[in-house]
């Protein structure tokens, strides 16, 4: 079988190829690659914005050099495949675009700013992001990678749907011009020179039948077949971009592999018009370079005297080529040094490696590193040295010139004491709090960057065929996994413990004292210490400090205290925060260390601060025993335990056929219909529980197809009496919010609902309302976003026999993790609703 894995071992350009699997194609597509001086950056807004296909024909079939720049690190989006959410969500997403640009050859940059989930229009997206700092950011971008042509994913208009879309486009028009202007964003020139990309072009979409009747009404648009079949790779592009897109797991974006004609459109929206192809009137050759035209021909003679065999007697034309590419002043002819001499450790086989004995050190402990030098080709080759970079005052390998012989591995080792100072290795643009919707980053050259620099590197010098080159390795873990094989994972630098308090809000309904655990645990082998509570005055903490003793790496021990709230008025509340600080040997670690592991990305560390919000509020209610059916995975359980009750998730088992007559309601979890086939086949035994006496409680669930698993027939039954599920949803979190029957119960039993629980919502009011049901339905809310019609969907409420029903498609799997009183007293009166008629 030839499987998409396999596929894209062939696949990966040279940087990354060491790897794995490389051969002919690989060293072709290196050939190619060396001869073609052309760049194009695409811009989108999110983590699969971007067109797969279209970046593997730049750089498969053009060999461009091709990057694709996503304003946001998709932080606000919905986790398919775990519960990471926000910043770890971004971390993953990240890995996913640099997993998907492997396969289709691109490069990823970002900007600074955050996904903060749905916006409906341009001008709230700007109220989210200073203008100015996202088209800093674009500019940056710009004048760092130098683009020959900028492909938009959008147009900057309604059209693009999300607002976040329409200003991807509409930024990166304006930013066109102002990469080029020294004036704009003078601060920046001090690394990079103002730059003018030669053309702009859109890259129409059309996904639905008014789309496609808009796109065939466009004159002068430039037809791309993506679907043309590569001979060389064996695959089409469209068929490279299945498997590429396919790595956006959190996303559910699992994409075909189509075969046969794809047509896509670029308009051009400034620069000379294309009319054959995107990059008609660029030079693309090496006679852009002053000095260059003498270097196509030698590039051009080792390409096509590649028959396959023996690559090592290309060496002789590189090494010529390299020395009169190394005489040019250019950035561009820097880069193309840097090809050079990758490819000629294509053509070499050589492998050079550094690899970490750990895969997470202590500042102050021993990292031991093992070098290994190879060449798998019989060349003449030798390692001149190796250097170390990235810590400050490390020693370095002593090495006396060596000869490579021909498949014998050269290994050398030393070791490394990691400086006491040493940073933990946060990823840069969490490292200081953040600026609203923005990522705060001092150092400016980090801006743009997918992820930190690896926390050490290898550079290793060689001499091949007389030619001196240097090839940059970063130093991983190498470990055999005994299910996936071998496998590397990037060093990083850890304190000596982490510690995390495991809710995001700690939540007092009463005035009564909570226990309160927080995690510490070991990174190093016998860390002793004491662990604390900061917290504001007025919330009393049980004891001061607690000690801990654990004897080895991993090691976990829960550390607990009593918490008692401050006293409130009887319609007021209390607010803070607290932190978690342990002390190791003088040194303060108030952060937990979190890893993010997942098959298809390379493991992730963070430290998030360990902190917690407090909250203090009355609430009441008047069910205690809840079933939980769980759907696509959502914290609400946790948060409802914090109020006192007592959580049951439903497996499918009792689902079927447990007395649930036990429970004084029953909640489906988010998209619980979509993702539970039991809960479909079953649902009738939610509306006999209701008709006894039961409260039910429907959250969101989605109608049309697509990642989240949406399926019309079987949504046909998410209450007992017709309830028809759209896509509205109201994204303004302040948005106003009225009750349109205001005397029912569930306004005023057991909690008094008023306007000020709807204060300090975070994201969303709520997403999937309902736009039709039966009137035997009374709508208890109705909100919608400025400019928008009433919206009174999103919360139905019917009496079934003896019980109650309520739809609810209010934010709550958001409003309660994050601690929003308002949001615990509305759902404590669903829950109590049955009781309180
Ligand atoms: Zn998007």
């Amino acid at each position: 079988m030839f499987s998409p894995v396999f596929l894209c071992a062939f696949l990966l350009s040279p940087v990354q190829a060491q790897r794995n699997i490389s051969g002919e194609v690989e060293i072709r597509q290196a050939l190619e690659k060396l001869d073609t001086l052309g760049s194009v950056m695409m811009i989108g807004a999110h983590p699969d914005d971007e067109n797969t296909a279209l970046l593997a024909y730049f750089s498969r079939g053009l060999h461009l050099r091709t990057a694709y720049l996503s304003l946001t690190r998709g932080e606000g989006g919905q986790n398919l495949i775990g519960s990471e959410q926000g910043d770890e969500l971004g971390i993953i997403r990240t890995q996913e675009l640099l997993a998907a640009r492997k396969i289709d050859g691109g490069e990823q940059f970002f900007t600074r700013a955050i996904d903060f989930g749905f916006s409906k229009t341009a001008d709230e997206t700007f109220t989210k992001w200073p203008r100015e700092k996202i088209l800093a950011d674009v500019v940056w971008n710009i004048r760092r990678f130098r683009p020959d042509v900028i492909v938009l994913r959008f147009s900057g208009t309604p059209r693009d749907g999300h607002g976040q879309h329409q200003v991807s486009a509409i930024v990166g028009r304006e930013a066109f011009s102002a990469a080029a202007d020294p004036s704009k964003f003078p601060e920046q020139l001090q690394w990079v020179q103002p730059w003018q990309a030669k053309r702009l072009l859109w890259n129409t979409f059309a996904f639905t039948a008014e789309q496609q009747k808009e796109e065939a009404a466009i004159k002068d648009k430039l037809p791309v077949d993506l679907g043309e079949y590569s001979q060389e790779l064996g695959v089409s592009y469209a068929e490279i971009a299945g498997m590429s897109r396919s790595q956006h797991r959190s996303q559910g974006m699992g994409a075909a592999e189509p075969k046969g004609s794809t047509k896509n459109y670029l308009v051009t929206i400034a620069g000379d018009r294309a009319t054959k192809n995107a990059f008609e009137g660029i030079d693309t050759t090496w006679s852009r370079l002053a000095g260059g035209a003498e270097i196509a021909p030698v590039i051009e003679k080792a390409r096509d005297n590649f028959t396959g065999r023996k690559p090592e007697t290309l060496l002789p034309l590189l090494v010529e080529a390299r020395a009169k590419v190394a005489a040019l002043k250019d950035p561009l002819a820097l880069r193309k040094l840097h090809e050079i001499d990758e490819t000629i450790a294509l053509l070499s086989g050589l492998w050079l490696d550094a690899a970490a004995d750990k895969y997470a050190a202590t500042p102050g402990t021993p990292v031991k590193i093992a070098i290994t030098a190879l060449a798998r080709v019989p060349v003449q080759a030798t390692l001149l040295g190796v250097k170390l970079v990235g810590m400050d005052g490390i020693p370095q390998l002593d090495l006396a010139p060596a000869a490579l012989v021909f498949n014998e591995p050269s290994r050398y080792s030393l070791t490394v004491p990691v400086p006491q100072g040493e940073p933990n290795s946060q990823p840069y643009w969490l490292v200081e709090p953040k600026d609203g919707a923005m990522y705060t980053v001092r150092d400016q050259r980090l801006i743009g960057n997918p992820e930190n620099p690896p926390v050490l590197e290898a550079h290793f010098r060689v001499r091949i065929a007389g030619a001196e080159i240097e090839i940059t390795r970063p130093v991983e873990h190498r470990y055999i996994d005994h299910i996936y094989g071998e496998q590397l994972r990037p060093l990083a630098i850890v304190p000596p413990v982490g510690v995390a308090i495991p809710e995001q809000a700690l939540v007092f309904a009463s005035a009564a004292s909570r226990k309160i655990d927080v995690f510490v645990k070991a990174n190093i082998a016998k860390a002793s210490g004491d662990v604390y509570l900061d917290a504001p005055s007025g919330w009393h903490i049980e004891p001061a400090t607690r000690h801990f003793d654990l004897a080895s790496a991993d090691e976990q021990t829960t550390a607990s205290f009593t918490i008692t709230p401050p006293s409130i008025a009887s319609d007021g509340d209390a607010r803070g925060e607290l932190h978690a600080v342990a002390t190791v040997g003088g040194r303060k670690i108030s952060s937990s260390t979190e890893v993010i592991e997942y098959q298809h990305i390379p493991t992730q560390t963070l430290f998030p601060a360990s902190q917690a919000k407090l909250v203090r509020a009355s609430i009441l209610t008047l069910s205690k025993n809840i079933g939980y059916i769980a759907g696509a995975g959502d914290e609400v359980p946790a948060a409802l335990r914090q109020i006192g009750c007592n959580v049951t998730l439903l497996s499918a088992d009792e689902l079927i056929r447990a007395d649930l007559s036990k429970y004084d309601a029953i909640v489906t979890g988010v998209r619980a219909f979509n993702t539970r086939a039991d809960l479909r086949a079953n649902y009738q035994r939610l509306w006999d529980y209701a008709q006894t006496g039961g409260t039910v409680v429907v959250q969101y669930n989605v109608m049309e197809g697509g990642p989240f698993g949406g399926n019309p027939a079987l949504l046909d039954h998410v209450g007992p009496y017709p309830i028809k599920v759209s896509r509205d949803r109201v994204t303004d979190e302040d948005a106003p919010v009225t009750f349109p029957n205001p005397q029912n119960p569930i306004l005023h039993t057991p909690n008094e609902i008023t306007q000020r629980d709807f204060e300090g919502w975070v994201q969303e009011r709520g997403l999937y309302f309902a736009n039709e049901w039966d009137p035997k339905y009374q709508s208890i809310l109705e909100t919608h976003d400025p400019g928008e019609q009433p919206m009174p969907g999103g919360m139905l409420y019917t009496k079934y026999g003896k019980g109650v029903y309520i739809f609810s498609a209010y934010a709550w799997f958001r409003e309660l993790p994050a601690g929003v009183p308002g949001a615990f007293r509305i759902f404590a009166n669903m829950l109590s609703a049955a009781k309180a008629q």
